[in-house]
């Protein structure tokens, strides 16, 4: 997506550590009407698979996913993160390990809002090395539910996120793919269509 690219090419900073900071933008200060154009291509992307929950997770993924939501009309349900396991009621879970913040925490959703009758899209921010991803997939097996696929906004290509969800026969539709990065050069994209 020309307008998501353009952004990161003029705001985003790469940082040590592979890390891409989009915080002016996207995950922090959040600019909507940019948001608007990524819910819209989603929407563009994945209509007609009868999306009827969509699911992200805590913090950065919601804002996104909101908007998303708004095209779609259907309820966003987002993944809280906790470090403990002592949570009250039925729900499920799943383990992740936080590419970022380099630690474990468990993702967790209630099993109120997720069950066999949802057809569900997968919004978030970034997409790294899967792990975050791979866990709200796992959710989404056990609760029953359909996946439709997952929507991101930037991937970041060089490494094994999308090939390992990809290869497991998930769909991952990226906004912007990012091929490779570095502090001098900036960001190289990969072309798409
Ligand atoms: P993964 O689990 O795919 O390795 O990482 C996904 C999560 O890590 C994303 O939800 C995002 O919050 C964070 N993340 C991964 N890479 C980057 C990056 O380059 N920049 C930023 N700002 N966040 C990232």
């Amino acid at each position: 997506m020309r307008l998501l690219e353009e952004r990161i090419r003029k705001d985003g900073h790469v940082k040590a550590g592979n890390v891409l900071k989009v915080d002016s933008f996207l995950n922090h200060q959040m600019d909507i009407d940019l948001f608007q154009e990524m819910g819209k291509e989603f929407a563009r992307i994945f209509e007609g698979c009868g999306v009827n929950k969509i699911l992200t997770i805590e913090a950065s993924g919601i804002g996104i996913a909101c908007v998303t939501a708004q095209f779609f009309h259907c309820p966003v349900v987002f993944a809280k993160k906790s470090q403990s396991k002592n949570i009250d009621g039925e729900v499920f879970t799943s383990r992740v390990e936080s590419f970022t913040h380099n630690r474990v925490y468990d993702v967790i959703v209630s099993q109120k809002f997720l069950g066999p009758q949802d057809r569900v899209l997968i919004i978030d921010d970034f997409l790294a090395k899967g792990n975050a991803l791979m866990g709200l997939c796992e959710i989404v097996k056990r609760s029953g539910a359909f996946l439709v696929g997952a929507g991101i906004a930037v991937e970041k290509g060089f490494q094994e996120g999308g090939r390992r969800l990809r290869s497991q026969g998930i769909r991952v539709e990226s906004l912007a793919i990012i091929d490779r990065m570095d502090e001098e050069e900036g960001v190289v994209f990969r072309p798409q269509p």
